[in-house]
């Protein structure tokens, strides 16, 4: 069927604003969705058209993205989040009252075209769940009573701004959340607990970028390579040697590219850094920038923080408008440099894997955000084929005040091999639940405490792709010689099902896997039937050996990330709870005959373990909230 005559009119001019450029696909099929409703068939031959590209491509990259639809959506698209801590604090409550409200169930729309009701990963909110996402607005600390008014509020008006926080008379009034900047209309909560020495507490707006300019790029690259600077994301590589590589390879233009897509469940540390220091930040990009040589910067922020986007572009005019940005950027902070450097914003839409470098350096390329092969690694052949630096938000914080205070005092912070703080987002079971700037080297113990986290007897470090650990693993140190982590720290008491917490990671792995290789998007499966096998009470000793092979074969054979750390959920927990596994075997396994009270042992495991056979149970939420 031709395209009408108004679907034509909106992605001409949608493509019209981004140069009919295939590469600004993903700003291109964000405008046509935000003005059509979705991205349907003749809206996709119409990009096609208009971008030189395959129809077939457009639709690629459509149906890559959870946040993009290619059928109708309501005026108001509700997702919500159903991370495992959301589950914990009673989404399937608000879950509920939505879905009652509305008259509808998770993935339809209402009749009257106004509500969609969708399901979402960790959308970041974890410290204030739960939550979800109207459309780009966050809304925190849900309850029953608060959907229904929501719902209510919405039907009548049709108006988002009536539940945003700073309009008058709207439902959640100015203060209950975080309103620090007339831009951020949003009831988000920053949480800081504890604001350490380098990220969160004061520092010299420029001092550090004044710094940088007073040197040469092979001097500022030096720095902080001498500084041990590694890359807070969580692989931990040296942030100077990633720099020299990328600026020592010949090419005509470098990107710099800042990953704020953290999309770990349970982390959230980068949006709090996003909201208060985002000047910080892009002070980090325009430094590396001047040391590797790029005129171009990306900030990529998951589509989850799009509500943050009217904020950051007000920072970024804010620094062109100082000079800070654009043509002769040294001029302003006293430095000879006359060098150029701007940085745009990219959204992405809702697909865990763009947290890869690589793919998200093929998101930016407006492309599925597949993995790409390596070698060439991105500092040799990254955005557009050319030399790309990809940094964590929290790493290019760090930045500006390495520059500003010097190496001594950076490594005078933190230990040996991991220099400086780490952000840790503690959510869970806690009274004190956010943001902990510590030094890196800390143990999990005194996180715990810090945390209020009296009775944890499990912590989920780093997130889905991390370790899951016991009590007797709380004296080990977060830092790259001991725990690494990206910063997700996720405190479980007994009360919690453990086993029902890695069965969720291993729903969310083979939901976001993007499915190139066999062993990642089989093999998760298989894992996952196997922990099923075993919850429902029918497993065998050698179901655990077959476990361990089957993830050892993902994590050698896959192609990125993803696949080398999802099966990390039922490995650290089956190495760290074993009882919890056994308690549930048919028979148990020989090595656990040993000369201790096992029926006491497994007796308890039974508790943490609650020997049911399905997470969904509706009924377990319930016990579960009384006890
Ligand atoms: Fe895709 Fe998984 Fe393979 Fe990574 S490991 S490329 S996410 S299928």
């Amino acid at each position: 069927m031709e395209p009408s005559t108004y679907t034509q009119g909106i992605v001409q001019e949608a493509c019209r604003r981004f140069g009919n450029d295939a590469h600004r696909m993903m700003d291109i099929l964000w405008e046509v969705q935000d003005r059509l409703g979705c991205i349907d068939g003749q809206a996709m031959e119409c990009i096609a058209a208009e971008t030189g590209s395959y129809r077939v491509e457009v639709e690629g990259v459509v149906t890559f993205y959870a946040f993009f639809a290619t059928t109708p959506q309501g005026q108001f698209i509700i997702r919500i989040c159903e991370d495992i801590i959301d589950r914990h604090a009673g989404v399937e409550e608000i879950r509920a009252a939505f879905e009652k409200t509305l008259g509808i169930a998770v993935g339809q729309t209402t009749n009257d075209g106004l509500f969609s009701l969708h399901l979402t990963p960790c959308i970041g909110m974890c410290d204030q769940a739960p939550a979800v996402l109207i459309n780009d607005l966050v809304v925190t600390g849900l309850t029953p009573g608060k959907v229904s008014k929501i719902v209510s509020t919405l039907k009548k008006s049709r108006n988002l701004n009536d539940i945003k926080p700073q309009s008058k008379g709207g439902l959640f009034k100015p203060g209950e959340g975080n309103n620090q900047h007339p831009l951020i209309r949003s009831m988000v909560k920053n949480n800081i607990r504890l604001a350490g020495e380098i990220l969160l507490n004061t520092y010299s707006p420029e001092a550090g970028l004044a710094g940088a300019l007073q040197q040469t790029p092979a001097e500022v690259v030096e720095m902080i390579l001498a500084s041990g600077l590694r890359g807070r994301g969580g692989a931990g590589f040296s942030t100077g040697r990633k720099w020299q590589m990328a600026a020592a390879t010949e090419a005509e233009e470098r990107y710099v590219i800042c990953n704020a897509d953290e999309g770990e469940p349970g982390t959230f540390k980068d949006r709090v850094l996003l909201t208060e220091k985002a000047d910080l930040l892009f002070e980090g990009m325009t430094i590396a920038a001047y040391a590797v040589g790029a005129r171009h910067g990306i900030l990529y922020l998951r589509g989850e923080y799009r509500y943050l986007r009217p904020y950051l572009e007000h920072c970024l005019e804010e620094r062109r408008k100082k000079g800070l940005l654009g043509a002769n950027i040294g001029k302003t902070v006293g430095g000879q440099y006359d060098g150029e450097f701007d940085i745009r914003i990219q959204i992405g839409a809702g697909a865990y894997i763009c947290g890869e470098e690589s793919s998200l350096i093929s998101s930016c390329e407006g492309r599925r955000g597949e993995p790409k092969n390596r070698p060439p690694y991105p500092v040799q052949s990254g955005y557009l084929g050319y030399p790309t630096v990809v940094n964590n938000v929290e790493t290019l914080c760090n930045v500006p005040r390495i520059l500003e205070k010097g190496i001594s005092w950076f490594r005078s912070i933190g230990t040996s091999e991991s220099a400086g703080t780490k952000l840790h987002s503690v959510s869970g079971d806690c009274s004190r639940p956010g943001i902990y700037e510590l030094p890196m080297g800390c143990t999990v113990q005194e996180l715990l405490d810090l945390a209020g986290a009296k009775d944890s007897a499990c912590v989920q470090v780093g997130g889905a792709s991390g370790d899951m650990i016991g009590r007797t693993e709380f004296g080990r140190r977060l830092c790259f010689e001991d725990l690494p982590t990206a910063g997700a720290f996720m405190s479980f008491t007994q009360t919690r099902n453990i086993l029902e917490i890695v069965d969720y990671y291993m729903h969310f792995f083979i939901e976001e896997s993007c499915g190139y290789c066999t062993p990642c998007r089989v093999g998760n499966v298989f894992m996952k039937k196997g922990l099923e096998k075993i919850i429902q009470g029918q497993g065998e000793p050698s179901d655990l050996e077959y476990l361990k092979d089957l993830g050892k074969t993902i994590i050698e054979t896959s192609r990125c990330g993803l696949g080398h750390t999802s099966p990390k959920p039922i490995l650290t927990s089956m190495k760290h709870f074993p009882l919890v596994y056994a308690a549930l075997l048919k028979e148990r396994p020989d090595g656990l005959q040993a000369g201790f009270n096992i029926q006491h042992a497994l007796d308890e495991s039974r508790i943490i373990a609650k020997r049911r056979s399905l997470i969904y149970d509706p009924d377990y939420s319930k016990s579960e909230k009384a006890d």
